[in-house]
Order: C-alpha cells, then sequence, then structure tokens
C-alpha cells in the first residue's frame, strides 16, 4: 500500500489510526539503483538463498514457541518480576497505524495524537506517583534507576554539594547498587533486621553528608511494607540526601499511597511489570522516572509538553543530563502500558492492587505450612519462603522445587533471591490468577514436597533439557536450526 509510484500515502496522526489523504507524488524521478552504484560494487548473480517451503517454516516458529513458557500458556509466578496477565487489548492499541508507523523524525506537528498520549502517560505516572515531573525516555526499570542517580548527581553538582554515596538494603535488587556504582557512587550496604526491614541503628551509622542517595524498594522484594518508611525519609532528608523508589513493586500500593507521599523524591515504573506489558527473556521494556520540582530540570531531554491544544517535544532544557535513548522512549512498552491505565481507570487500577495483595495473601496462606515465610504472616504483593527446613530434613531445595514445578506445567518461582532468606522461593502470583490456579499451585508444591529426593534431583523430566549450566548457556548458547 505505501510507496506506490504515483502517491505516497500517509497517515494523520493527530488522530491515531484514521488514515490520511493522498499526497501527490514528489516529483523527483526514479533511478534504476544500478546507475547510481560503481559497477564494480554490483553483484553477478542474484544471491542463492535457501528456499524453505512456507508450511516447514510456520512448523519451525510454532513449534519452538511451544517449547517456551509464558503467561499466555502456564501460571508464571515469578516474584518480584510481576508476570502479569498481558491483555491483547493493549497490543492492538499499540499497533494502530496512527502509532506503528510514526516515523521519529517526523514533525511535532504530524504526530499530535502520538504526542497527546506520551503527555497524557506523563500526567498519569505524575498522578500514580505523587511527583510532578517525568521523563519517559529510560529503557528499562534498571536504566531508569541509573537516570535517576545521574540526575542526582547533577543535581548536587549544580547546588556545589560533593556526595559520593549511595546507601543500599541487603535485600535490594542487584541493579540497585549496581546502578549507582554506574553512576559514579560508592554503593554502601544497609542492613536490615530479622523482621526484613532497614535497620534504623545501621542507617544512622552510614548516614551523613556524604550520602547522596537511599535507594529502597517498597515495598520490599520481600513483599513487606517499609513501616518506618516516613522516618527514613525524614532522617535522610535531614542530612540532605534524597530518597529514591525502586518503584518494581508498584503493582502492590496503586491508589493505595503514593512514593512522593511517603517521602520519595523520584522513582522509576517498570511498566512491563506493574501495568502488564508482555516482557521476559531480557525484553522488552520500559523504565519512566517521576522526580520532584527540584530535580525536574536535569531530567533527559525531550519531555512532551502542552501549551493550549498543542503538543511538543520540549529540548530546550539547558540542565538536563542530555538523552540515554534514541527519540522518545521505548514507545511501544508504553502503549500498552497507557492502554492497561485507562483501561482499568483510577478504581480500577486501586482494585489491581488489592486483588494482587489479595492472591499473595491466599496462596501464602495456604503453603506457609510446608514452606515456612521467615518474615511474616502477611505479605504485600509476594512472599519469600524459605526450603530451609526441607533442605535440612529431605535434601530438597529452592531449586529442586523449582525444576520440578516445570513438570506441573508451573513456571519456577524466583529462587535464591534475596539472598537474605536462605533457599529463597519467591512467589508472586499477580492479580489476575483465579483461586482455581491458586489452589492448583498449592496443591502441586504439597505433592512436590512429599515427593523422594531423586525424583526432584533429576527433575524436570518432561522438558526438552533438563538442568542446564545456566549461565553457560546465556553465555555461550548454541544455536542450531533442528530438522
Ligand atoms: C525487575 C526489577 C528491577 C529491574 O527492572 P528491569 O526493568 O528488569 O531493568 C529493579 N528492581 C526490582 C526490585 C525489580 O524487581
Amino acid at each position: 500500500m505505501r510507496n506506490t509510484h504515483d502517491t505516497k500515502l500517509i497517515f494523520d496522526l493527530s488522530k491515531p489510526g484514521r488514515r490520511a489523504a493522498r499526497l501527490p507524488a514528489c516529483d523527483v524521478p526514479e533511478r534504476d539503483l544500478a546507475e547510481l552504484l560503481p559497477a564494480a560494487a554490483l553483484a553477478d548473480a542474484p544471491p542463492a538463498l535457501p528456499e524453505v517451503p512456507d508450511p516447514q517454516v510456520i512448523r519451525h516458529l510454532v513449534n519452538l514457541s511451544t517449547l517456551t513458557m509464558s503467561v499466555d500458556t502456564n501460571f508464571y509466578p515469578l516474584g518480584s518480576c510481576t508476570m502479569k496477565y498481558n491483555p491483547k487489548r493493549n497490543e492492538r492499541a499499540a499497533a494502530m497505524p496512527g502509532f506503528a508507523d510514526v516515523h521519529p523524525y517526523q514533525s511535532d506537528a504530524t504526530i499530535q495524537g502520538m504526542l497527546e498520549v506520551l503527555y497524557n502517560m506523563q500526567e498519569s505516572l505524575q498522578e500514580i506517583s505523587g511527583l510532578p515531573a517525568c521523563s519517559l525516555q529510560p529503557a528499562a526499570g534498571a536504566h531508569g534507576e541509573l537516570t535517576a542517580l545521574l540526575v542526582a548527581a547533577a543535581y548536587f553538582r549544580d547546588i556545589d554539594e560533593p556526595r559520593t554515596k549511595v546507601l543500599c538494603p541487603d535485600n535490594a535488587h542487584g541493579t540497585n547498587p549496581a546502578s549507582a556504582a554506574m553512576a559514579g557512587f560508592d554503593a554502601i550496604t544497609l542492613k536490615t533486621t530479622a523482621d526484613g526491614y532497614v535497620d534504623l541503628d545501621d542507617l544512622d551509622a552510614k548516614l551523613d553528608e556524604s550520602v547522596a542517595v537511599l535507594m529502597i524498594t517498597n515495598p520490599s522484594t520481600l513483599g513487606l511494607f517499609e513501616p518506618n518508611m516516613r522516618e527514613i525519609a525524614d532522617r535522610v532528608h535531614a542530612k540532605g540526601g534524597l530518597i529514591y523508589l525502586d518503584g518494581a513493586n508498584m503493582n502492590a500500593i496503586l491508589g493505595i499511597t503514593r512514593p512522593g507521599d511517603f517521602g520519595a523524591d523520584m522513582q522509576h515504573y517498570n511498566p512491563h511489570k506493574t501495568f502488564s506489558g508482555p516482557h521476559g527473556g531480557g525484553g522488552p521494556g520500559a523504565g519512566p522516572i517521576c522526580v520532584t520540582d527540584k530535580l525536574a530540570p536535569y531530567l533527559p531531554a525531550p519531555i512532551v509538553r502542552k501549551s493550549g491544544e498543542d503538543y511538543s517535544l520540549d529540548f530546550d532544557m539547558p540542565k538536563s543530563i542530555g538523552r540515554v535513548r534514541a527519540f522518545f522512549g521505548n514507545v511501544g512498552v508504553l502503549l500498552r502500558a497507557y492502554a492497561y491505565i485507562r483501561t482499568h481507570g483510577p478504581d480500577g487500577l486501586k482494585r489491581v492492587s488489592e486483588n494482587a495483595v489479595l492472591n499473595a495473601n491466599y496462596l501464602l496462606s495456604r503453603v506457609k505450612h510446608i514452606l515456612p515465610v521467615p518474615q511474616g504472616n502477611r505479605c504485600m504483593h509476594e512472599f519469600v519462603a524459605s526450603g530451609k527446613d526441607l533442605k535440612r530434613d529431605k535434601d530438597i531445595s529452592a531449586m529442586d522445587i523449582a525444576k520440578r514445578l516445570l513438570d506441573f506445567g508451573v513456571h519456577a518461582p524466583t529462587v535464591y533471591f534475596p539472598l537474605t532468606v536462605p533457599e529463597a522461593i519467591m512467589v508472586e502470583p499477580t492479580e489476575t490468577e483465579s483461586k482455581e490456579t491458586l489452589d492448583a499451585f498449592a496443591e502441586i508444591l504439597f505433592r512436590i514436597t512429599e515427593e523422594d529426593a531423586q525424583t526432584l534431583h533429576d527433575a524436570p523430566h518432561t522438558t526438552a533439557v533438563s538442568r542446564p549450566d545456566e549461565v553457560r548457556a546465556a553465555r555461550q548458547p548454541v544455536l542450531v536450526h533442528a530438522e
């Protein structure tokens, strides 16, 4: 349809999805490519591409797809990662030609619809976080952490306060200290108590004017809401430091509380977790960040602005840290997230979190007798059980349970994270699972813990590959075409 000889089809991007009139052809005459290239650069013969019949290609790809577990094929309680159902309506919204066919170098005037949606996304994220400024640019949660820390560094440089340290609790996601180091800070570990909360004495011992930022995940990776959050924020602010909220667990608090209200100065979102974007296997994601007014001038440019009824990309930000990603961010992921936010609306988002917390607590109450949960009888959206006793009494490890679950058609939970819980098994059912699915999962867990140890050591028994060396498989994959 596009680029026919006499007309060029364009889309009216001010109204996503609607096609516009045909433009007259451009009058530059078309020339044969062969005339433009030096003769020595031309091929002598067409390439000898392999001929593969269409059905064979389709079978190959469909069969490959069946080797992969996904939220569309199996229950996927992967704690911390929020593998929730990916509504198909999000896909339709993101695929509308007014979005999907936009060229990043189009002028603002021709992409008013796209800019309006991105502007509304900024506004929505600001409202949900309680923080007044937003950049959609970062490409993933970890990238949002790095970007926000670069923003913080720029802020401290600007006010002439050289600060060198970033504090991270010992149960933090590994990306937190990694981002701190990449942004040029010294990452300092904060102790947590046996209950899983920040150790306030250790905070006092490590907090001084050299601390730029305290990074905290709240609710934490243990599925606990930090009861001293306000106190922690006050102590950090009193020393001139900033609070960074790792927003990976926003699934638990949407519409119930806001990081900006409990002391955060900046946060990232993982739209691919919290707002149902499909992800896994390393992508795709996005990591928009929200910050307070005093940090807003340092955000990456451009930001989408609204003036009257017009939307534009604002590059005129002299204090900006500059770009962290090409163009406006990972728009496909942001559009799916926007569709999810608008589908639910304010009340619906609150229900999302209420159901996520309810489902996690239901499952916790069903499994804690066989898999004790050291930090609490109640949780937020996820909980971390410990397989320590099973390991001691029956020689069954968290890894054995994770692997055996695959034989029952369940994706493994996150295991061995956080490191503060021995034989950790981190379960996040999400809000979209039914009671029947949660019950079935609990039954499978009971059954597995009754099995003999050898069956578990040899598991999985039903997958194409049993127990690969996971590090080597990721670093040196053997990619062969299976006939
Ligand atoms: C997933 C996650 C991150 C990193 O986010 P990505 O989008 O995977 O880069 C950071 N912190 C926590 C707690 C997470 O669960």
